[in-house]
This record gives structure tokens, C-alpha cells and sequence, in this order.
């Protein structure tokens, strides 16, 4: 494992900051120039070039938290996934994929890489063997998401790192759920290191971002294409994403927290069926999370007993809103089977395991007291109606 010479919180605070030599203000100033003066044929200083003065200082502090040599930032998530696979890939190419992946990024590659001429398959479960068995001759890449959305599975990245070496595979992984304080996959030998900084590095639900990191070396291809495919972030919001940031450590810990006491509520409810935390003993790969992480994250799902309605019990919630998006200060929940994974159809959800009752915990930072009783008034709620429907 590489040794890391500051801790979290230092790095998310300081490490890359711009010193406003001006003024002495205490914050990275922002330069909004899209235009700076020639400096010589290597260093042309342009936003879609990755390398403006506030870019430049943020991918510093982004590489520092995932171990990695260099990163880069672009304007989505789905702009550093799709630069981040594409660059590795020509036409003949085949990728082995993680069954269950971001809807984005599934159907970038069920929609896009058929007529770029590279073939795919997705894995039939999350074992090495299940990744090992999809590898072809022509295979380049092996791509990952762990924690999973919306089931929370873990996949050994370890393992994963290990298969890509012996048959010389760029390993990807999607780190957006576990974000850089819970899990750093580079240390664990994966190869590249993706993230949607819409999540928990943005935090408060208002910045729409995406981070790359990895070696120099693989950061060439990434970085080629990137400046054809134009992905750049506008410098504003790179230096509000630099800002937000610097409370990432605080916030995700206590996100963690939050998320395994509510996970502990919610397993031993007489009206949850099953909980879905990598941080509970019970899960499945509970073992195999700690190793490789951490801290287990603020995403958890839970499934309701089939006799109560997920929508209604949403509905009946107070301040945790319903919403489409996660990794926010502010607690949110939503319903895969009606809207990430509708699309999907009812066989194929109840192949992977999504139920009607599975609702998708994203653990704010709110008091855990109050997320608590909001959660008990809901089910009260609930199961009030349910006897009203069910006594004659
Ligand atoms: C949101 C998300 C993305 C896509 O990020 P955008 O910023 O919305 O483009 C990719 N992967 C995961 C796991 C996500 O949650």
C-alpha cells in the first residue's frame, strides 16, 4: 500500500489550493480566462486543454485522495466514464463489464458500441470467475462498480486487479458510491479510477462533475481524447467543486454513521423484509467490504414486507425527500423499480434482485435522531392504511 503523507481531511482542505499572491486571501482565487498568453509549444493554456490555473489545482487535490499519480475533472460523470473507457478501445475491442452498472453508463454501452464496432459482455455474477469466464482474445478492459447501485454489492478489487495483470487489462472502476474516504482502489492495484463528482464531491446536490484518476502513463490516451471529445468543466464551477470538497472527510463520516445506524433500525423492524448494507454483518459480502474499505459508505436500500407500498411510504416521509440523484448533506430515498431501473422490465429487475418494496437510502447529514423518527412516523403512517384497506 502505498503511504499516504497527509490525512484526509488535510488533503480535502489544502492540498493543491492556487495562493492568491495578490491579496492574501484565504482562499484558491478563481481565473475564469478562457485566453492566457503563449507560455511555449507544450504548455497552451486552454479550458478544454484540462490545464487552466483553478482545473489544474483541483485535479492535484483529486489525485492526492485517490492515491493517484495525475487526474483530470470534466463536466459530467457520464464525460469521465465515456472518455475514460473509450480511450482504451478501437473498433474490433471487446470489454467485460460488472452485471449490475449505473444506468448511464449501461446504456452508454448498449446504445453506443455497437456501431463503434467493439463488442461487450456483461458478467453473470460478481465472483473472479464470473469475469474471468467473459474474457476474450480480444478483450481490453475489465470495468467495475463497487459498491453497486442499487444492491450495494461488493466486488474484490484485489481480485479484480490480479485478473486484469494476468491477461493484460486496463482495470476501470466506477468509485462514485464509495467516494475517495471509504475506498482507494488504486492501492488494491486497480488501474483506473473514476468518478461522478455530481456525488459525494460536489455534496450538496448543485454541482454537475466528473473526475478521472490514475497513473501518468494511461492518463496519455485519456487526456488525447478528452480534448477531441471536449468534456471540459467551466472553471466556476471547478473552483465551487474545490470548495465543497474541502468538507468531503467531515461529511462522508458522518454519512457513514448515519447509514449504519439506520441500516441497524431498519434490519431489526418487524415491517422491513431485508437491508441492504455492506456494513451489517449480515451482508454478504460484509468480509471481503472490510478489507477494501474504510468506511462503508452513506448509500444503503432496504426492501419493505410485500404487503406495504414503497410509494406510499415515501410519500409519508417528512423532511427525507424523494429524489432521483444521492451523495447530497441532505437525506434522500427513491424507488429503483419505478424510476433508475424502470426501464429495465419486471423480469429482468426480479433476475437481479431489484423488488417493487426496494427503496434506495442516500444518508444525508442530518441528526440520526431525527432521521429516526421520521422514518418511525412513516411506518406508522403506512401500516395505519394498510389495516384501514385490510379490515372490512
Ligand atoms: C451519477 C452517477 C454517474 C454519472 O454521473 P453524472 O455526473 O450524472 O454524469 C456515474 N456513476 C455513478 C455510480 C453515479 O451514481
Amino acid at each position: 500500500m502505498k503511504k499516504r503523507e497527509l490525512g484526509i481531511n488535510t488533503i480535502c482542505t489544502h492540498t493543491g489550493e492556487l495562493k492568491d499572491t495578490s491579496y492574501n486571501g484565504a482562499v484558491s482565487p478563481l481565473y475564469m480566462s478562457t485566453s492566457y498568453a503563449f507560455e511555449d509549444v507544450d504548455k497552451k493554456r486552454y479550458p478544454r486543454y484540462f490545464n487552466t490555473p483553478n482545473q489544474e489545482a483541483l485535479s492535484i487535490k483529486i489525485a492526492a485522495l485517490e492515491h493517484a499519480e495525475t487526474a483530470m475533472i470534466f463536466g459530467s460523470g457520464m464525460a469521465a466514464v465515456s472518455t475514460g473507457i473509450l480511450a482504451f478501445l478501437s473498433a474490433g475491442d471487446h470489454v467485460v463489464l460488472q452485471n449490475m452498472l449505473y444506468g448511464g453508463t449501461y446504456n452508454l454501452v448498449t446504445t453506443q458500441f455497437d456501431k463503434m464496432g467493439v463488442s461487450y459482455s456483461f458478467t453473470d455474477g460478481l465472483s473472479i470467475a464470473d469475469f474471468e469466464d467473459k474474457i476474450r482474445d480480444n478483450t481490453k478492459i475489465i470495468y467495475i462498480e463497487t459498491p453497486s447501485n442499487p444492491l450495494l454489492t461488493i466486488t474484490d478489487l484485489g481480485g479484480i486487479s490480479k485478473l486484469a495483470e494476468k491477461y493484460g487489462l486496463i482495470s476501470i472502476i466506477d468509485n462514485t458510491f464509495a467516494s475517495p474516504v471509504n475506498q482507494n482502489p488504486i492501492d488494491f492495484g486497480i488501474d483506473v479510477v473514476i468518478h461522478s463528482a455530481t456525488k459525494y464531491m460536489g455534496g450538496h446536490s448543485d454541482i454537475c462533475a466528473g473526475a478521472i484518476a490514475t497513473s501518468k502513463a494511461l492518463m496519455e490516451p485519456i487526456f488525447q481524447l478528452a480534448i477531441n471529445l471536449g468534456g471540459s468543466l467551466s472553471d466556476y464551477t471547478v473552483w465551487l467543486l474545490e470548495r465543497s470538497i474541502k468538507t468531503m472527510g467531515i461529511r462522508v463520516k458522518t454519512q457513514n454513521e448515519n447509514a449504519m445506524h439506520l441500516a441497524t433500525y431498519l434490519e431489526n423492524h418487524s415491517l422491513v423484509k431485508k437491508v441492504y448494507y455492506p456494513g451489517l454483518t449480515s451482508h454478504e459480502d460484509h468480509e471481503l467490504a472490510k478489507k477494501q474499505m474504510s468506511g462503508f459508505g452513506g448509500m444503503m436500500s432496504f426492501e419493505l414486507e410485500e404487503t406495504l407500498d414503497a410509494a406510499a411510504f415515501r410519500k409519508a416521509l417528512n423532511f427525507i425527500k424523494s429524489s432521483m440523484s444521492l451523495a447530497g448533506v441532505e437525506s434522500t430515498v427513491l424507488s429503483p423499480a419505478m424510476t433508475s431501473h424502470a426501464l429495465m422490465g419486471a423480469e429482468e429487475r426480479e433476475k437481479q434482485g431489484i423488488a417493487d418494496g426496494l427503496i434506495r437510502f442516500s444518508l444525508g447529514i442530518e441528526d440520526k435522531e431525527d432521521l429516526i423518527a421520521d422514518m418511525k412516523q412513516a411506518f406508522e403512517k403506512i401500516s395505519k392504511n394498510e389495516m384501514a384497506i385490510s379490515t372490512p
